[in-house]
């Protein structure tokens, strides 16, 4: 089969054509975004291949269902970036990656909560630059320090679990908690009042959904500790960046790491350096020392990159042989 690959990067070159080759796919692995002015990209495939910031509107999935298209690939876990209804209507299948490694985003959410608490972003530049002053550097001891963790899915948990090996007092809030790991690892939910109220380090790893979008506003900011350290390695739309910056502005938040970005879409994956930034909110948060922004870099492991590249493949042989692949997205 045919499958036209998008938003490909060499990494995702080198994983995911052995994968596919190894069933007998052809892949075309293009550079550019699939949107509804590029969907025409994808005529005439029976499947592609999409990632994060790839978007197929129902508009996109009209059209191309018309060209033939039976299959959508993510090679990534949230699914957002579908209209699913629209899928459905026109008898596209959808499948995902739900767990490619979630250590990798775990580990990557620990290690933002590090860098900032110990001022390794500026240390890093400040030895290049000759200046050894240790002033402003201080940092506080992860031990007994309260970490909340909001959404104890297989990210949130693990997340959770390395802060345990702080000695950390680690709580969590989801809706639909799963009491018997969060036991096992050590940490105890609590109402999300309480996670907000008392937590020292709040990081974010529930899904983008139109009931926590903005999750993080004007309200459930003011209700935090003066000084919080806030971690999204989630979706950038959890938080409302504007909102976060006057918190940044009065000290009310004292840290901010952030993989995602709520406008990140038209930016993130792609080296911009010389252009002009136009996003005036994004260039805002730059200016802040006590906020560390990455690119949407939290999955990009090895391990994750050969799991997605297998799951994918295997995705796509459970719809060719008519068994339900494991990653299927139902409406
Ligand atoms: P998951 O589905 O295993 O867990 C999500 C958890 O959030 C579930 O337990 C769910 O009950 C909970 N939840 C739902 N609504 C909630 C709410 N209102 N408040 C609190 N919790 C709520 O997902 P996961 O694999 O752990 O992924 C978590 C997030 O990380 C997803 O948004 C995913 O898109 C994101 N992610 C980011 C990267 C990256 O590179 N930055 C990579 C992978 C996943």
């Amino acid at each position: 089969m045919e499958i036209a690959v998008f938003s490909t990067k060499k990494y995702d070159t080198l994983y995911l054509r052995p994968a596919l080759e190894a069933n007998g796919h052809h892949p075309h692995f293009l550079q550019t975004r699939l949107d509804n002015e590029t969907v025409v990209l994808a005529e005439g495939y029976t499947a592609i291949c999409i990632f994060v910031n790839d978007s197929l509107t129902a508009h996109g999935i009209e059209h191309l269902a018309k060209k033939g298209l039976k299959y959508v690939l993510l090679r990534c876990a949230g699914y957002n970036n579908v209209d699913l209804d629209a899928a459905d209507k026109c008898g596209i299948k959808v499948a995902r990656v739900p767990a490619y490694s979630p250590y990798s985003v775990a580990e990557f959410a620990v290690g933002l909560m590090l860098m900032l608490n110990r001022n390794l972003h500026k240390a890093y530049t400040r030895v290049r630059a000759g200046n050894f002053s240790l002033e402003g550097l201080t940092g506080f001891d992860m031990r007994n320090r309260r970490i909340g963790i909001v959404g104890t899915g297989k990210i949130g948990l693990l997340t959770g679990k390395i802060c345990r090996g702080f000695d950390s007092d680690v709580v969590c809030y989801d809706p639909y908690p799963n009491i018997d790991r969060a036991k096992e690892y050590g940490m105890r939910y609590v109402s999300l009042d309480e996670l907000l109220t008392t937590c020292d380090i709040i990081s974010l790893h529930c899904p983008l959904l139109p009931s926590t979008h903005h999750m993080i506003n004007s309200e459930t900011l003011s209700k935090m500790k003066d000084g919080v350290m806030i971690i999204n390695t989630s979706r950038g739309g959890l938080i409302d960046t504007v909102a976060l910056i006057k918190a940044l502005k009065s000290g009310k938040v004292g840290q901010v790491g952030m993989d995602v970005y709520e406008h990140e879409s038209n930016m993130y994956f792609e080296d911009s350096s010389d252009s002009i930034m136009l996003d005036d909110v994004f260039s805002r948060l730059l200016t802040f020392h006590n906020v560390c922004i990455t690119g949407h870099q939290a999955f990009l492991t090895r391990e994750a990159l050969e799991n997605i590249a297998q799951e994918t493949a295997s995705n796509l042989e459970g719809f060719l042989k008519g068994i339900e692949p494991k990653g299927i997205v139902k409406i």
